[in-house]
């Protein structure tokens, strides 16, 4: 494993090496109701450090989306401690960081990535240093604020953000909280793929519906059912249907053209939280949806709003970037999930955001 302290450009992304990871059914059923629950199968050899850091994250609510649909259930992730899945990630991240002796990170983030690293450095006492573009809503930036983190407002485009992001951390020799380069981070995102196994009593649904921009929930979760296939816990994959802005879908235009993923121009979304023009780990993705037998679908921008409303008369109150799977389910569902399927929705980010 490449040293995860000093993380260097010319490393890109990287990987973890695989370790030894077990599901005790009757132990984890036993156990408090955080995402800590499945700590055989999380990178960590004690449970000092996590155990002082955590906020209590993950086995979040998994519902019917509808009565009328009851095979369609939505994970309620914008239940987490600061409202968004990345507490997953961060959770993890920032314990291993902890545990590694790192008094200062740097992250870049359009918003829920750097709110959840932040709210962790609180935590753990960690300083925080989050890049984000100029554009970020008022909110997001409130909250990133509230928890002691220092906010770098970066005039320019997401890309440019990440930039001024790696250039600190080279310059100061800082630790970089990357959720999108940092392995650690989808070691904790993995935990949804457990949950979701244990609330369907210990089974696999039949598809999963998840927002794309990096991927980081979409790895995780791909990542987190090959441990339970691997374990031998579950014998198959559920298909992985991934979820783009209309105006951003690089990972969308490569899958459908067979081609590899080439960086486009963001003409503007609302979904902010998934407009990624250069995913760093775009051929990841690509892989895991065609490992799964999946797809790869859009939101059509026009509908997203109107999707936001339809899930608040269903009572769910989300952010539009989450609106946006559910308008892109709306829009292709006949196509790409059978009658009678179990499927599986995220609602990953918090309304009160924005
Ligand atoms: C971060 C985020 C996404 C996109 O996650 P990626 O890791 O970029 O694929 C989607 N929705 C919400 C609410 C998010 O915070």
């Amino acid at each position: 494993m490449p040293n995860t302290y000093q993380w260097r450009p010319e490393q890109g992304i990287f990987n973890i090496k695989p370790y030894p990871i077990a599901f005790p059914k009757d132990q984890i059923k036993n156990r408090e109701a955080t995402m800590w629950r499945y700590k055989e199968a999380l990178p960590f050899q004690d449970s000092e450090v996590y155990s002082s850091i955590t906020l209590g994250e993950g086995l979040t609510p998994l519902v019917r989306l509808d009565h009328r649909e009851p095979n369609i259930l939505v994970k309620m992730d914008y239940l987490m401690p600061t409202g968004s899945f990345k507490d997953r990630g961060a959770a993890v991240l920032i314990a291993k960081a902890k545990e590694m002796g790192v008094s200062t990170v740097v992250a870049d983030s359009s918003g829920n990535a750097g709110t959840s690293i932040a709210g962790y450095c609180a935590r753990a006492k960690i300083g925080c240093h989050i890049y984000v573009p100029e554009s970020t809503s008022e909110r997001k930036l409130s909250q990133i604020k509230a928890h002691g983190a220092e906010v770098h407002k970066i005039s320019g485009t997401r890309e440019e953000t990440a930039q001024a992001a790696k250039e600190a951390v080279e310059s100061k020799g800082l630790f970089y909280a990357s959720h999108v380069y940092n392995p650690f981070f989808y070691e904790g995102t993995k935990t949804f793929a457990f949950e979701i196994w244990e609330q369907l009593n210990f089974t696999v649904p039949d598809s999963l519906i998840l927002p794309v921009g990096n991927g980081t929930l979409l790895l995780g979760a791909f990542i987190g059912f090959k441990n339970l296939k691997d374990a031998g816990v579950i014998s198959k994959l559920p298909r992985i249907i991934g979820v783009q802005a209309e105006p951003c879908a690089p990972i969308t235009r490569a899958y459908h053209c067979q081609a590899r993923m080439e960086p486009i121009t963001n003409i503007g979304t609302q979904a902010e939280g998934i407009a990624i023009a250069n995913p760093a780990r775009g051929e990841q993705v690509l892989s895991a949806i065609k490992e799964t037998n999946g797809t790869i679908i859009t939101a059509p921008e026009a509908n997203i709003e109107s999707a936001r409303r339809e899930l608040a008369q269903k009572g769910f109150y989300v952010e539009p970037t989450t609106a946006a799977t559910y308008a892109a389910y709306k829009e292709h569902q006949s196509k790409v999930v059978k009658e009678n399927e179990v499927v599986i929705m995220s609602l990953c980010g918090s309304g009160l955001k924005k």
